[in-house]
């Protein structure tokens, strides 16, 4: 019988339950495609590394410009900088200082995949996993471009690196519909305990008011996080799924 997504969620909620201490050993990289998901995804494991003294840092691939395309207030380079800014808070708020915050500036809604904008960022990645055990990124089934693109980059960058591991965090594949077909075998990973860091994670989600807030008030089809989206992450633990290199 093929998988379902339903199914291979049933699956992450049996992942082993794992201290971050044994889970991330020398240093953690994030890359996220969008300013947010870093926080959604992994915001307690970073505080949780951090407050051990590892080093972490993190990649945000697009410019976060394409969350609000009618608004004149906020134009694509305002919310590019508006976005960059709430990173940088939402890092600070996990004990990241702004020169771990990296940015490729790829654009939003339409991260490669090929090309030379691709190739410069897998190589910035491979960089930076040279200090990392491990590297997470999106799931490679989050139903989102992005998403996706991130995540090819991200493999292929961390394929070059001996001694680094990946692993993908969900986000929208949370959303999909139980029934719909998986390719691919259950997944397997952890859930990495984050509960005493959760306040932490709490903060970094809300700097990101752009994304949580009515922050950008002339744009009522923008993008918002809404309040079962945000609670889906609301949890004493964070889910990271093994990727073969
Ligand atoms: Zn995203």
């Amino acid at each position: 019988m093929s998988l379902t997504l339903g199914a291979a969620l049933e699956a992450m909620t049996t992942f082993p339950e794992i201290e971050p201490a044994d889970f991330v050993r020398r240093g953690f990289l994030v890359v996220a495609p969008h300013p947010d998901d870093e926080s959604l995804g992994c915001g307690g494991l970073i505080a949780a590394c951090r407050a051990a003294g590892l080093p972490v840092t993190i990649l945000i691939v697009s410019d976060g410009a394409g969350s609000h395309p009618g608004s004149t207030l906020f134009s694509a380079p305002i919310l590019a900088k508006l976005r960059q800014q709430e990173a940088i808070m939402a890092a600070a708020a996990l004990g990241v200082g702004p020169s771990h915050v990296h940015f490729a500036g790829l654009p939003d809604r339409h991260v490669p995949m090929t090309g030379r904008e691709a190739e410069q960022a897998c190589d910035r990645i491979a960089t930076l996993a040279a200090a990392a055990d491990v590297v997470a990124v999106t799931w490679r089934h989050d139903p989102h471009g992005d998403h996706k693109a991130s995540f090819a980059l991200a493999r292929a960058a961390v394929r070059r690196v001996p001694g680094a591991t990946l692993w993908e965090y969900p986000i929208w594949g949370l959303t999909l519909p139980p029934q719909m077909p998986m390719p691919g075998e259950s997944p397997r990973g952890v859930r990495v305990r984050i509960a005493d860091h959760l306040p932490a994670k709490r903060r970094a989600i809300a700097a990101h008011a752009s994304q949580t807030t009515a922050l950008i008030v002339d744009d009522p089809k923008g993008f918002r996080l809404t309040p079962g989206m945000l609670a889906r992450f609301d949890t004493d633990w964070e889910t990271f799924i093994e990727c073969p290199l």
